[in-house]
């Protein structure tokens, strides 16, 4: 059934849910209240003086209204109520004058003025409480919908179409947990009749949520598996062997295992998909570059996608730097490549000339065609979204896709974002990297700190200094680069070079001054969080962030990160004269593991990965963190249910594995 088949919903509505995101039925119907409004009938002498009050009565005078300037009125009666007479006053609600009538039963919500005996009604219902609780929902809406229609479409819906509704938890399952069928939980959740009913029902929902991911999880994961869904290589181990010999620095141990197991994954038949995680600095790229040069040496193209242009254009110069004398083709393609270049790069993907392309998200624009793509790379790929990884993905026949991340997840949602994937865990860092020291410090407290970038700088050593908003905003009094500028060119212009880059800039003229920060023709990079990702300066050695506290720990640590890339010792400082205690983490730990713990506990997922974070995560009902027992148990059941033989199964793998090609 089509969402405009329900009785009541026209075309106006239909826009208006439409403009909500919700285009189908089931939408309608797991269009989730985010609250509950519990109304307990209060009582006029139990109520404090201003306090909150939800008390049903009787209309006992009809209601007087006074009109005031522009649209402003006021409506005053009396409500004879079990606990007394009291005055109502309530504004702008004129329109509700005809209706309350001498005798009529209403429910009234306010602020109860002892003194006075007169409540100020922020809302009136009409109807009396029954003799319990009642739950009302609550519910998101658009501009020109209310939670009464929103209320009675999905009602509606669900009377009309409930049976339909798609329920993906097996039977053996449901009638184990004794669980209600789909129609009954939803409608006790658009319409809860008590708290212990809703209860259960939440589980439910959230259980079958968790449940149908973890199952697409797994069955993805069993594809992969399978033998000849990927390509199989013969590697000149030889080649790569020597080709990590003469590197400029030996490999840690770890990047040695990260090695072998992606080389690995390349000979097997099956198809690689493949975690490289590991901290800040901890040496994923040279990792990536190898495996391409594996796949370059057996004929394959591979495609390596950076989130930002200067992401791309680093790792680009860094593998021209490695691979110079290896005759390979290797190219950079973004958004800001002259349309003639990228015409000529798009032919030679086409005809297979490139050995390896590395760029953003115009790789995976739909004109872009490869030869024989067999390897993609996504860098920090919790930058991109599922659609935008599959995209790339569906570009060759089948190549193996490697991710690098460095950010550290809390293991609950190692389970979920990465839960199909096999991952590869760099946890030594190069040798030779010393601490980064972190130290905390009051706004107060400034004149410390540029006294120590002054030394810094008198040591001819580079210095970020990050801040969290661009320009100044009307409803904020952050910290702004622009504001910092100033600053600092009053501080340390007449010596140093100070310069600022914002994700609002131009591509090419974000380029241009991280070259010449590279090039140490900067001294001072004034920054939002855009470099937070990957930049490799190692002659910085000290960044400095203004309202920390505005940051969750990740991110700090994520930024931290973009010092302490070489021999030389390094300092973060942290600017804050709020939330100390949750910030001093960062003076103690430097483990990025152990941070994201920490943050994930404190803040939930919503930081972990900065605000550009996509859609992967987002569940309608369940939330991983909270719900995490259930997330374990439903990942236990779909890994049996998935071996299992069970009748109904084949009916519930195909509608799931459709959903997943649809998302
Ligand atoms: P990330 O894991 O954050 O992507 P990078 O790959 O950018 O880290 O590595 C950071 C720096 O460390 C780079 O300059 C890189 O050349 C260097 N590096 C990588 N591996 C080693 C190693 N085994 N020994 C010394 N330096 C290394
Ligand atoms: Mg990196």
């Amino acid at each position: 059934m089509a969402l405009k088949d329900v009785k009541g919903i026209g075309p106006r509505a239909l826009a208006l849910l439409s403009k909500m995101g919700i285009t189908t039925v089931d939408d309608l119907v797991t269009h989730y209240p985010f609250r509950y409004e519990v109304l307990v009938r209060g009582n006029l002498q139990e109520t404090e003086d201003e306090g909150h009050i939800i008390i049903d009565g009787r209309v006992e005078s009809s209601p007087i209204l006074m009109r005031f300037k522009a649209g402003l009125n006021k409506m005053n009666f009396r409500l004879v109520t079990t606990s007394g007479i009291v005055g109502v006053s309530i504004f702008n609600r004129a329109f509700l004058k005809n209706q309350l009538l001498v005798g009529t039963g209403i429910t009234v919500i306010g602020k109860y003025s002892k003194k006075k005996n007169v409540i100020t009604a922020s809302e009136i219902k009409m109807g009396t409480l029954s003799n319990k609780a009642k739950i009302e929902p609550v519910y998101h809406l658009t501009n020109g919908l209310s939670q009464k229609q929103m209320s009675t479409f999905i009602n509606m819906a669900l009377l009309m179409h409930g049976k339909e509704v798609s329920d993906f938890i097996p039977e053996s399952f449901a009638s184990a947990y004794g669980f209600s069928n789909k129609k009954t939980a939803l409608n006790i959740l658009h319409n809860p009749p008590t708290e212990e009913k809703l209860k259960q029902a939440t589980i439910r929902l959230k259980y079958e949520e968790l449940f149908a991911f973890m199952f697409k999880i797994n069955y993805l994961k069993q594809q992969n598996k399978k033998k000849n869904s990927g390509i199989a290589r013969e590697i000149p181990r030889k080649k790569i062997d020597d080709f990590i010999q003469k590197l400029p620095f030996s490999l840690t141990e770890d990047q040695k295992k990260a090695v072998d197991e992606i080389l690995k994954d390349l000979e097997s038949e099956g198809r690689m998909n493949r975690l490289l995680q590991g901290d800040v600095g901890s040496g994923k790229t040279i990792v990536s570059f190898i495996a391409m040069y594996a796949n370059a040496l057996c004929g394959y193209q591979s495609a390596l996608m950076a989130p930002t242009e200067i992401l791309a254009t680093q790792h680009y110069h860094n593998m021209l730097s490695f691979f110079d004398r290896l005759s390979l083709r290797i190219v950079l393609l973004t958004g800001s490549t002259p349309k003639k270049e990228k015409q000529e790069i798009y032919k030679e993907l086409e005809n297979g000339e490139v050995d390896i392309v590395i760029g953003t998200h115009a790789l995976i624009q739909e004109d872009v065609n490869y030869a024989n793509l067999g390897l993609v790379i996504t860098d920090e790929q919790h930058r991109f979204g599922v659609n935008q990884r599959a995209n790339l993905e569906n570009k060759g026949k089948k190549p193996d896709t490697l991710y690098m991340s460095a950010t550290p997840i809390p293991r609950t949602y190692a389970l979920t974002i990465y839960g199909d994937m096999d991952v590869s865990t760099i946890k030594t860092r190069p040798k030779g990297r010393k601490k980064i020291e972190t130290i905390l410090k009051k706004t107060t407290e400034i004149k410390d700190v540029l006294g120590m970038m002054l030394e810094e700088l008198k040591q001819g050593h580079q210095i970020y200094v990050i801040a969290p908003l661009i320009e100044e905003s009307e409803n904020s009094d952050l910290t702004t680069v622009c504001q910092l500028k100033d600053q600092m060119k009053l501080a340390f212009g007449n010596h140093f070079q100070i310069d600022i880059v914002h994700g609002k800039m131009r591509s090419e003229a974000k380029e241009l001054i991280m070259r010449e920060f590279l090039q140490k023709k900067i001294q001072i990079l004034i920054s939002t969080t855009v470099i937070e990702v990957g930049v490799d300066v190692p002659n910085a050695t000290m960044m400095v962030i203004f309202d920390a506290n505005r940051f969750g720990l990740s991110t700090l640590h994520q930024l931290r990160g973009r010092v302490g890339r070489s021999e030389l010792a390094s300092k973060c400082v942290l600017i804050s004269d709020s939330d100390t205690k949750r910030l001093s983490i960062m003076e103690s730990c430097e483990d990025g593991f152990v941070i994201s713990e920490e943050d994930f506990k404190l803040r939930g997922h919503g930081d972990l990965f900065g605000t550009k974070q996509s859609g992967d995560m987002t569940f309608k009902i369940a939330d991983v963190r909270q719900d995490y027992k259930i997330l374990l148990q439903a990942k236990k059941d779909s890994e049996s249910y998935l071996k299992s033989k069970e009748t109904d199964q084949e009916m519930l793998k195909k509608e799931l594995i459709a959903s997943i090609q649809s998302s």
